[in-house]
């Protein structure tokens, strides 16, 4: 049986399955993993928690050993502070790439550290390219660190991550990676992209509930942290430190959150791994798409870009169809989807991960279809203003 012919039980609790990038819909076993109690303090979640950093560490591949892996509580963007403020050092300089809410924010980020920045603002969806990073690298030499956004979930754009990774290296400088919706289901190979760390969270691709990101860091920017930290309560150094010495994190932990993690850790690996979880939601992902265009959807993006995290699709022209109604209508059939954050066209996005199968996604396309006839809506085409978006874009090819 192919994975693609698998049907994954519907949600135990009748709630309607979570098309959105995360808190998203988690297998029953993750959730019956929360049943019980653990004293924080004692050696039997000590255990999950070594179990938690090395089972975590094993998907980076060959390279594992140059990296440790560090939980930190809270959502991803307390990770993503507590990753610039441990490495970026005081007098350092970070390059900000970005393409949507999520570069935006890391920018915001730094203000409050008040760390200096570049920000590349390439708007709404445009990905940075390599040239352009080289450019700006060989004229602020200033420039320590540069950022990039893995898969820019506010669009669902796949970065170029590879191609900028390369230029970073060849200009000596150190990458800095925010994998939050796109690790456990998009390779991210140190062999192949040389970076000093990168963040993810607990409730995307690996299909855990919310509660704590965690950080991979090589051993040498661990080594040479301390004391860089302009909080207490994010530095991923003294956290590693704390952990590595007494095997605890150093205050209280989400304890059910991590025993649900590592129940979705066995069911990432069962699945396959990164190829596996990675095949499952580009299925989910190709039979959506192609089952909204059929409608006459158009999404914001083409191929090359699409990555199989979320999906942004322009709202049609016409005037018969509203948002909202729209996503009522979707989740009385048992599906929340997530709105857009395009600036200048109307949009919204429907998320391919969780624990979900081509036979929901294809459940999606039906409610979607009785959602336009439900509203008379006879065309599900965007406005002009979209196509001229589109070709910004495919102008921009290679
Ligand atoms: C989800 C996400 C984050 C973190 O968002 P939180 O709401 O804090 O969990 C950061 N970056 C990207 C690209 C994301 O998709």
């Amino acid at each position: 049986m192919s994975l693609s012919d698998k049907i994954f039980p519907p949600p135990k609790f009748g709630e309607p399955y979570l098309l959105t990038p995360g808190p998203l819909t988690t297998a029953y076993e993750v959730k019956e993993a929360m049943l019980k109690d653990w004293g924080s303090w004692d050696e039997d979640f000590r255990d999950l928690t070594k179990k938690l950093r090395k089972n975590l560490l094993s998907l980076l591949g060959k390279s594992k050993n140059l990296y440790d892996c560090v939980p930190i509580q809270g959502s991803g963007t307390f990770a993503v502070e507590s990753m610039l403020g441990t490495f970026i050092p005081k007098d350092g300089k970070l390059l900000v790439l970005a393409n949507g809410a999520y570069g935006l924010r890391a920018a915001q980020t730094m203000d409050y550290l008040n760390r200096d920045y570049h920000l590349l603002d390439k708007g709404d969806y445009l990905p940075p390219r390599g040239g352009e990073v080289a450019d700006i690298l060989e004229n602020d030499k200033a420039i320590t660190h540069v950022l990039v956004i893995h898969c820019e979930t506010s669009s669902g754009i796949l970065n170029p991550l590879e191609e900028i990774g390369a230029v970073v290296k060849s200009a000596g400088r150190k990458l800095l990676i925010d994998s939050m919706s796109a690790f456990g289901a998009v390779p991210v190979d140190p062999e192949k992209i040389d970076f000093e760390a990168m963040v993810s969270s607990a409730n995307k691709c690996i299909e855990g509930v919310p509660g704590f990101g965690f950080v991979f860091a090589k051993l040498s920017a661990l080594g040479a942290a301390k004391g860089n930290c302009h909080s207490l309560s994010l530095d991923v150094e003294a956290q590693w430190s704390a952990m590595e010495k007494s095997g605890q994190w150093r205050f209280t932990p989400p304890t059910h959150v991590v025993a649900a993690f590592l129940t979705a850790l066995e069911i990432h690996e069962e699945e396959g791994g990164v190829a596996g979880r990675g095949a499952r939601y580009t299925n989910n992902r190709d039979v959506m798409v192609s089952g909204m265009r059929d409608l006459g959807f158009e999404t914001l993006l083409d191929e090359r870009w699409l990555s199989p995290i979320i999906v942004t699709f322009f709202c049609p022209a016409d005037p018969a169809f509203e948002f909202k109604k729209f996503y009522d209508l979707m989740k009385s059939e048992g599906y929340i989807i997530y709105p857009g954050k395009l600036t200048v066209v109307d949009s919204f996005r429907i998320g391919c991960i969780g624990r979900m199968d081509a036979h929901v996604m294809k459940g999606v396309v039906f409610a979607a279809k009785k959602a336009l006839e439900t509203m008379d809506v006879e065309s599900a085409a965007p406005p002009e203003a979209a196509f001229l978006e589109r070709q910004r874009l495919s102008e921009l090819q290679e």
